[in-house]
């Protein structure tokens, strides 16, 4: 495209100033083994799975094609509310644009390829680990339906990555890996708030302009600009509610990890809430303040979606159209909340009076704790003679983390018995209730826990519950990865990498 940018290839660390993108060759590394790939994936960018070590070789990023033009875009953000300024992509190396014969349009990026313009103190690459985490979990919040990135590989470099690790604080060396991740765009808030943070608005509106027509060409005219903005209040909120469907914590909703087009992107700490906690944050950087938890995340969206706002301020008419899009945040937030929830508990409508049902049964699940997975698993299968509340507790025991109290089990025995009255009015069939709650709450989850002791296993040479992940996850509403049904073992609370994770990795 024509935008400008920095071709020298340099990866000394700097400020670009008045550029889009830098240039930037992937770093080869020793030796390119495949861990994984994605067919489903493969299959829509018309790909088949490299058979040759030349081919193996472009996903470690040691092969680069005459009509690849490797680059790693320039972006700013807002780190945990503050003002971060230049950031970049440090270690994510864009290979190019694949079209396939559809004429569907797919950016390919490794992850971990080396040293960029962006890297600052950091080296470019990533760990075995963290792109196992990034692999297994972008497909699997696909396979949740919830708009993500995707991966398309996951390679072993054959080296080793020096990192400072949890565990114990010391650095040790663990074995790198490279993702390749694949998305329509990997545009970000970021992109858009460097330029108006340099005062460039030529950049600011060349990049609004070419972001509209290549991705939202459905909008037209004069308004085109905020509409598009509204679009994007409206795709955050709705990924917001998706998260909080399925248990989703993301870790670091930084403005430079929120998706211009409303996907799940940047897969670091993130993890499940296995115990209904709604201030669970999985990053530890995320402790003091806990900004990032699990029921912070929509308030934080609108946050962020602020701060893109103020960014593209400067091509808007003015400040007061801008506020009535921000606000409309809640509207489209708590609509597609509601109809979520009540799907969730089988309700063929959301009622006025099932938004206090709603809210009750938040806040004894907030009390209680149970496993969320595993709580309504149990809600979607509670048998009808189940009467008194020995037999309603009993029914959910499996979804406990420890012995209730009297108020916690008076709260759940008296919100089941008012859900069972509301369900008594519902004009769709019991059959249909649980078939809506089937495919509403997931049944198997990618737990912390299950990825650590994967990785650990994948360290050690044994994949077998790798591969068995990476099946489970493509069938998340199923039941036939019920050997993984059950809720976190007690040792993985207290083990780090099991529930907590930092930034770095
Ligand atoms: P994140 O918290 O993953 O969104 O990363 C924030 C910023 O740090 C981004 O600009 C990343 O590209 C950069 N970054 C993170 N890890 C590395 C690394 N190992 N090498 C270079 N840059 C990194
Ligand atoms: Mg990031
Ligand atoms: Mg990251």
């Amino acid at each position: 495209e024509n935008f400008p940018g920095d071709d020298t290839g340099s990866t000394q660390p700097r400020q670009t100033p008045g550029m889009f993108y830098s240039k930037a060759l992937p770093t080869p590394v020793n030796k390119v083994a495949l861990l994984a790939w994605s067919d489903e994936l493969a299959e829509e960018l018309e790909l088949s799975k490299p058979a040759s070590q030349k081919e193996i070789d472009i996903l470690g990023g040691n092969e680069v094609t005459p009509s690849m033009y490797p680059y790693a875009a320039c972006y700013a953000g807002h780190q945990f509310g503050n003002w971060a300024g230049q950031l970049g992509d440090g270690r994510a190396i864009t290979l190019g644009e694949l079209v396939t014969s559809k004429g569907q349009k797919w950016e390919l990026q490794l992850k971990g390829a080396g040293s960029t313009a962006y890297s600052r103190m950091a080296d470019g690459r990533a760990v075995l680990r963290s792109s196992v985490r990034e692999y297994l979990m972008s497909e699997a919040i696909h396979h949740l339906r919830i708009p993500t990135t995707r991966a398309l590989s996951l390679v072993s470099t054959g080296e080793p990555v020096l990192r400072d690790m949890f565990y114990d604080g010391h650095p040790a060396y663990e074995p790198g890996a490279i993702v390749m991740r694949v998305a329509p765009s990997f545009l970000r808030f970021g992109n858009f708030e460097i330029f108006a943070a340099r005062g460039e608005l030529d950049n600011l509106r060349k990049l609004v302009d070419w972001t509209i027509e290549k991705y939202y060409p459905h909008l037209q005219g004069q308004d085109r600009v905020i509409s598009w903005y509204k679009e994007m209040v409206d795709r955050t909120a709705r990924l917001m509610v998706e998260w909080m469907r399925v248990g989703f914590v993301h870790g670091v909703m930084n403005t430079d990890n929120m998706s211009i087009l409303g996907l799940t992107i940047d897969y670091g700490p993130y993890s499940f809430v296995d115990n209904y906690d709604p201030s669970f944050t999985p990053n530890t950087t995320d402790l003091p303040g806990r900004r990032y938890a699990f029921a912070r995340q929509a308030a934080v969206a609108k946050w962020n979606l602020g701060c893109l706002g103020g960014a593209i301020l400067p091509l808007l008419s003015g400040e007061e159209e801008l506020i009535k899009v921000v606000d409309s945040y809640d509207d489209v937030y708590w609509t597609a909340f509601y109809s979520m929830m009540g799907n969730k508990i089988g309700l063929d409508g959301v009622r006025p009076d099932d938004i206090s049902l709603i809210t009750e049964l938040e806040k004894m699940m907030a009390t209680v704790q149970p496993d969320m997975t595993i709580f309504y698993q149990l809600l979607s299968h509670l048998p009808a003679e189940t009467k008194n509340k020995e037999e309603v507790l009993q029914h959910f025991g499996e979804s406990f983390y420890q012995k209730l109290s009297q108020i916690q089990s008076d709260l759940i025995f008296n919100w089941i018995q008012r859900y069972r009255e509301r369900k008594k009015t519902n004009t769709i069939s019991p059959e249909e209730s649980v078939k809506r709650m089937q495919e509403n709450n997931p049944r198997f989850i990618l737990r912390n826990y299950l990825l650590h002791q994967a990785i650990e296993d994948l360290e050690k040479g044994d994949d077998s519950l790798f591969v068995k992940l990476q099946q489970a996850m493509k069938e998340p509403y199923s039941a036939k990865h019920d050997e993984f049904f059950q809720k976190r073992p007690s040792w993985a609370s207290q083990k780090a990498g099991c529930s907590m994770l930092s930034c770095s990795s």
